[in-house]
């Protein structure tokens, strides 16, 4: 298993921009768009992805729109896996199952195709990854959609985890976690 060292971390972390009151007050919005327009840092992160994931037989990654899809496909490519998007509801053309999941104030949901992870073997191990986990809710959800689908969410992998709202002790139980960058 290859980690970064807190050198290396730093310098990701230097590339992440901070925006403050987005989308609505009181919120510290992390902004990956400076780090993908920084191509040796977005190289660096997707390389390291690589090396951590590449001995772990992953069939699928799956991204959660719309930033998981960023990093997911460039991942995907890297390992010669599939891709597989996971969408906010009403967006994907095919036949779908969904997932509802709770936020501060009533709910969301995530939807994937019904074949999303047809056509490889049995139960297939499946990486999810999104940009960020704050409380956890979204990556919950898509992981009870990736188990309903016939397949297993083996990994999960975040950019940043902001571990002060504890979204990691939501998934621990049910899949293997890896956050890139802790911000406390
Ligand atoms: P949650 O379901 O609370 O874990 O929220 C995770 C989702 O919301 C991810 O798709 C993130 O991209 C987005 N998100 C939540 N909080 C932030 C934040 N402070 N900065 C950037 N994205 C966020």
């Amino acid at each position: 298993m290859n980690l970064l060292n807190d050198n290396e971390k730093q310098y990701l972390l230097s590339k992440i921009r901070d925006v403050a009151d987005f989308p609505q007050p009181g919120i510290v919005f992390k902004d990956i768009t400076t780090l993908l327009k920084d191509s040796n840092a977005f190289s660096f992160l997707i390389d390291h992805l690589y090396n951590y994931y590449k001995d772990k037989d992953i069939e699928f990654v799956a991204g959660i729109e719309s930033r998981g899809f960023i990093f997911g496909a460039a991942l995907a490519y890297r390992l010669k896996s599939s891709f597989v998007p996971i969408r906010k509801k009403g967006k994907l053309p095919y036949t779908t199952i969904s997932e509802k999941y709770a936020l501060e104030y009533g709910f969301d949901e995530v939807e994937i195709h019904i074949d999303a992870f047809d056509g490889k073997d049995d139960n297939p191990n499946v990486l999810l990854i999104d940009d960020l986990i704050a409380t956890g809710g979204t990556a919950k959800a898509a992981i009870d959609l990736i188990n309903k689908s016939g397949a297993n969410c083996s990994n999960a992998c975040f950019i940043i985890d902001l571990t002060f709202l504890n979204g990691t002790d939501l998934l621990d139980k049910h899949t293997d976690i890896y956050s890139v960058l802790e911000i406390s």
